[in-house]
C-alpha cells in the first residue's frame, strides 16, 4: 500500500526493533518495521550478555540465532599485565542463562530480520523515517523516504516504538536529549582475520585487556575465524593519538603484552571506525503514543557489553506494554517502563563509573579473595541488574567504592 496504516510502527531493525516486532506480531498486531539501511550492514555491539537470551527466547528468535552457529560466550576475562580475573557465568548469584554469544552484528542482525520476515513481519529496508507527527490521542503520521529512489510516503500508526539507535529519531525531534553523566569516551575498532589464533579456549575467549586506568582493549573472536579488536579510552587520549584510525588502534594494540604478537600481522577486513562521544541519555523514555528503547533511549559505555541487552530488555518491555495498551488496558508507563528501565541503567552506570575510578578494577583483580562477592558481581556482568536480592544490585552505588577501599586497606596492611 502507498500510505500504510498499521497498529505499531517500529523505527529501526537492530536488536531492539526486531525483538519488539516479533513480540507484537505474535500478539496478533499489525506491525511495520522501517529500516534506513539495507542488510547486512555493519554495526558495533558484538558481545552479548546471558540476560538477553531470555528476550530472544520469549519472542521466538532463539532457534534461528542458535542455528547460525555464532561463537558461544560462557564468561569474560579481564587482564591487566599479569593480573587476570575470569568470570564464569555458570558461577553467578542470580538464576538464569549461563551463556550467550559473541557475534558479528552484520550477520546477526540479518538473521534477526530474516526471521522476522519469515514470521510475516513487514520490514521496509532502505527507508528512513524523516519525521513524526503525533496527535493528542497517540495516533501518528510518519513521513518516510526511500533512500535509493527518494520517493516519500506517510505511515499511519496507533503507536510508535523508536528503536532507531544512534539515529535517536524521536529524542532529536522532541528535544528529549540529555547529556550523559558518564565519562566522555571514544573508541577505535575493526575486524581482522585472526590468522595466529591459538587453538582451544585461549583462541575464542572474549577478553578485556586493561592498558591503563582509562584505556582498555577488547578482543572478541567470532566463529567465522575473524576477530573484533577495539580500544576505548577518554576522548582526549584517542584524539591526540597520531595517525588514521587503524594506526591508532595498532598503537594501543602494541601496548598489550598479551595480544601484540597474535595480532601483529593482521590486516583489517572492514573499515576501522573512530567513534567519539557515544554515551547518550534522554529526559523521558515515553510519551503519548510512543516509547524510546535501546540506544535511542540510553547508552552508557562499551565496558560491560550492556548495550544490546539493554536494547532487547527495553524493547520487550515497551512491546509488552504497547500490546496491553492497544488491547484497552490502562498502562502506567512511568512505573512499569521508565522507572523499571532506569533502575537497570543506574546499576550499570555505577559499574561504569567505578570502572574508570579504578575501584572496580581493584575488586576484579582481587576477586578471588571473596568468591561470594565474585558470584554476585558476575550476575551483574551477565545482565541480571534487576535482581534486588543481589546486594551488588541493591546497593550498587555504595558497595563498590566501600569494598574497594577495604580491599586496598587489606592489601596495604
Ligand atoms: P542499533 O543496533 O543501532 O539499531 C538501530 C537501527 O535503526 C539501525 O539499523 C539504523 O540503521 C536504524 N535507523 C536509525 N535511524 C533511522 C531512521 N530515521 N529511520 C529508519 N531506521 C533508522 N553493546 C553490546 O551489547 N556489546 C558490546 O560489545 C558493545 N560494544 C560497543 C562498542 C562501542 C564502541 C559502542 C559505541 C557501542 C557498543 N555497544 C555494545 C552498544 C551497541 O552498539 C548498542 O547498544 C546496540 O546496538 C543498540 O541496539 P539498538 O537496536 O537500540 O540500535
Amino acid at each position: 500500500k502507498d500510505n500504510p496504516s498499521v497498529d505499531i510502527l517500529i523505527i529501526g531493525a537492530g536488536p531492539a526493533g526486531c525483538v519488539a516486532a516479533m513480540y507484537l506480531k505474535q500478539k496478533g498486531y499489525n506491525v511495520l518495521v522501517v529500516e534506513k539501511n539495507e542488510f547486512p550492514r555493519f554495526a558495533i555491539g558484538e558481545s552479548l550478555l546471558p540476560r538477553c537470551m531470555e528476550h530472544f527466547t520469549e519472542v521466538g528468535l532463539f532457534d534461528a540465532i542458535n542455528q547460525a552457529g555464532f561463537e558461544k560466550k560462557y564468561g569474560a576475562r579481564f587482564i591487566r599485565g599479569n593480573d587476570v580475573c575470569e568470570f564464569d557465568f555458570s558461577d553467578k548469584f542470580t538464576e538464569g542463562w549461563d551463556w550467550t554469544w559473541q557475534v558479528p552484528r552484520a550477520e546477526f542482525d540479518k538473521v534477526l530480520t530474516d526471521t522476522l520476515e519469515k514470521h510475516g513481519v513487514k520490514v521496509l529496508f532502505n527507508t528512513e523515517v524523516l519525521d513524526v507527527d503525533i496527535q493528542p490521542n497517540g495516533s501518528s503520521t510518519s513521513r518516510v523516504k526511500h533512500i535509493k529512489n527518494a520517493s516519500e510516503k506517510t505511515i499511519l500508526a496507533k503507536f510508535i516504538i523508536d528503536c532507531s539507535g544512534y539515529g535517536r529519531l524521536l529524542a532529536n525531534q522532541m528535544t528529549l536529549n540529555k547529556a550523559s553523566d558518564v565519562q566522555v569516551n571514544a573508541s577505535v575498532f575493526t575486524h581482522v582475520k585472526d590468522v595466529n589464533r591459538p587453538k582451544g579456549k585461549e583462541g575464542t575467549l572474549i577478553t578485556f585487556d586493561v592498558l591503563d586506568l582509562n584505556t582498555w582493549l577488547w578482543v572478541i573472536p567470532f566463529s567465522n575465524g575473524n576477530t573484533s579488536l577495539g580500544v576505548v579510552s577518554n576522548e582526549e587520549t584517542i584524539k591526540k593519538t597520531k595517525g588514521d584510525a587503524f594506526t591508532k588502534l595498532n598503537y594501543f594494540l602494541n601496548k598489550s603484552e598479551h595480544y601484540k604478537q597474535r595480532f601483529k600481522d593482521c590486516e583489517p577486513i572492514i573499515n576501522t571506525y573512530d567513534m567519539c562521544a557515544f554515551s547518550k541519555s534522554a529526559t523521558k523514555l515515553y510519551g503519548t503514543g510512543f516509547a524510546l528503547t535501546g540506544n535511542s533511549a540510553e547508552f552508557l559505555d562499551p565496558v560491560f557489553s550492556s548495550g544490546v541487552t539493554f536494547a532487547t530488555e527495553s524493547a520487550l518491555k515497551a512491546a509488552q506494554l504497547t500490546a496491553l495498551q492497544l488491547k484497552g488496558d490502562l498502562v502506567n508507563w512511568e512505573t512499569d517502563y521508565e522507572l523499571y528501565i532506569k533502575s537497570g541503567v543506574n546499576v550499570f552506570k555505577s559499574y561504569v563509573k567505578e570502572w574508570y575510578t579504578g575501584n572496580l578494577q581493584t575488586l576484579f583483580f582481587n576477586a578471588d579473595d571473596n568468591l561470594e562477592n565474585k558470584r554476585q558481581i558476575c550476575s551483574v556482568l551477565a545482565g541480571y541488574v534487576w535482581d534486588i536480592a543481589n546486594p551488588f544490585v541493591k546497593h550498587h552505588d555504595r558497595i563498590l567504592p566501600n569494598l574497594a577501599y577495604l580491599t586496598k586497606m587489606k592489601k596495604n596492611s
